[in-house]
């Protein structure tokens, strides 16, 4: 291996110009804690992170780990040489010699203007060097198999023949943290990942109704959790006890309004929780138009209980895409694994598409639901995960 380093482009940084620095910091500690276990550091800087990297350690390996890690636009392998013609020459031998191609083009950059050639100067001079010691190879300006480009900075010259794409976003930690309602479908996990690539950290929160729903759930949460834990190191799971909640709505609503008001009692305790954690909003995993208490009426009527935001990446995907992204990211085979959802084993068979506010304030005054919504908020289990492991605590 040629390279000695790994340089990290930065994500959404140009936008957000005033926070450039907390992105930086907050990027650089993200990386550091990724590589830890693979026993790389990196440093930090205006323009770029650098990840250095030695003989034995597999780029493959680190490049797939930092693709996991939000913040990050592109990722270059780089071979690090002095501002020295020879040097770069030299240097651009061995990587070209290395990659067996059969045609390649120089391309230079040059951040550093006291370079003494320019960059045609530069690619010409590179160029020529390299067809007149790999015997056979050729240039091709439009279409080539390597594309030798040479990077001169302030510092030193970089060398380069690939880039990776990053996830994108911002650093987690920047963005403050959410309240993200897991069930075990599909759609909450890939709502949770969407929300940590655009560095908001995601605390979990699922609503259980024992005997109804099996402790098997726990379990699928669980192996989601530990997949998302590739892109945030660290999350905690609360479990809502809402049996005796659920019970008193089947009780005294009538079927069609059941999943609407038990979404309102949803709404109520996860805002409580949100708002005891100091969570800044909710969300959830709702695709508008997927099912009967996800059209636009229902979250209207959903909605009107709190004034606390709720956010809903999904809301305008479709499911094919989700599925997608899904499968990308890991948790499609965990998400079909049969179970039993609290709102599946409750299920109307006729659900009320179109609810209204004013019968859900009718059936809601039918039954004293605040205490039992304090209960739920006041009696959670945790269960954190960590690095793919639960932490017993
Ligand atoms: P998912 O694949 O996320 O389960 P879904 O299409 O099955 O989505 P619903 O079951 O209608 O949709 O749930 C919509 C959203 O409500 C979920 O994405 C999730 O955010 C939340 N939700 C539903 N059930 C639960 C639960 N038992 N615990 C926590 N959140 C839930
Ligand atoms: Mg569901």
């Amino acid at each position: 291996m040629k390279y000695d380093s790994i340089m990290i482009h930065y994500g959404e940084l140009s936008t957000k110009g005033a926070n450039r620095r907390l992105f930086i910091q907050q990027l650089l500690h993200n990386v550091r804690s990724a590589l830890k276990p693979m026993g790389l550091t990196a440093t930090g800087g205006r323009d770029h992170i650098y990840v250095q990297v030695n003989e034995l350690d597999s780029i493959d390996s680190v490049i797939a780990r930092l693709q996991e890690v939000s913040g990050i636009q592109r990722l270059t392998p780089v071979m690090k040489v002095e501002k020295e013609i020879e040097q770069i020459n030299q240097g651009s031998l061995a990587l070209l010699l290395d990659s067996k191609a059969k045609t390649f083009k120089v391309e230079t950059k040059r951040a550093d203007k006291t370079f003494p050639l320019d960059s045609y100067g530069t690619s010409r001079e590179v160029g020529g060097f390299l067809l007149g010691h790999i015997r056979g190879i050729e240039v091709d300006v439009h279409n080539p198999e390597q594309v030798l480009r040479v990077n001169i900075r302030e510092d030193a010259c970089y060398l380069s023949l690939q880039d990776y794409p990053g996830l994108g976003g911002y650093p987690l930690g920047m963005n403050g943290r959410v309240l993200m309602l897991l069930s075990g479908g599909i759609d909450s996990p890939v709502a949770a990942y969407m929300l940590m690539r655009r560095g908001i950290e995601v605390d979990c929160l699922h609503f259980a109704s024992p005997p109804y729903t099996s402790e098997a759930v726990l379990d699928k949460l669980k192996d989601l959790l530990k997949v998302l834990n590739a892109y945030q190191s660290d999350i905690k799971l609360s479990v809502v006890p809402f049996t005796k909640l659920q019970e008193e709505i089947y009780r005294n609503v009538p079927e069609p309004y059941c999943i609407t008001i038990m979404r309102r009692m949803m709404v109520r305790i996860a805002v409580g929780v949100a708002k005891k954690t100091k969570c800044l909003a909710i969300a959830t995993g709702e695709s508008i138009g997927q099912v009967a208490s996800q059209t636009l009426e229902s979250v209207q009527v959903i909605n009107e209980v709190t004034s606390f935001p709720i956010l809903r990446p999904l809301a305008v995907s479709d499911k094919v895409s989700i599925i997608d992204d899904a499968k990308r990211i890991g948790t499609y085979d965990i998400s079909i694994r049969p179970f039993e959802d609290c709102c599946t084993i409750f299920k109307p068979r006729k659900p009320k598409t179109k609810p209204r506010s004013d019968e859900c304030e009718f059936y809601e005054a039918k039954f004293d639901w605040a205490p039992l919504v304090e209960t739920c908020i006041e009696n959670l289990t945790h269960i954190y995960l960590s690095e793919g492991e639960e932490l017993i605590r």
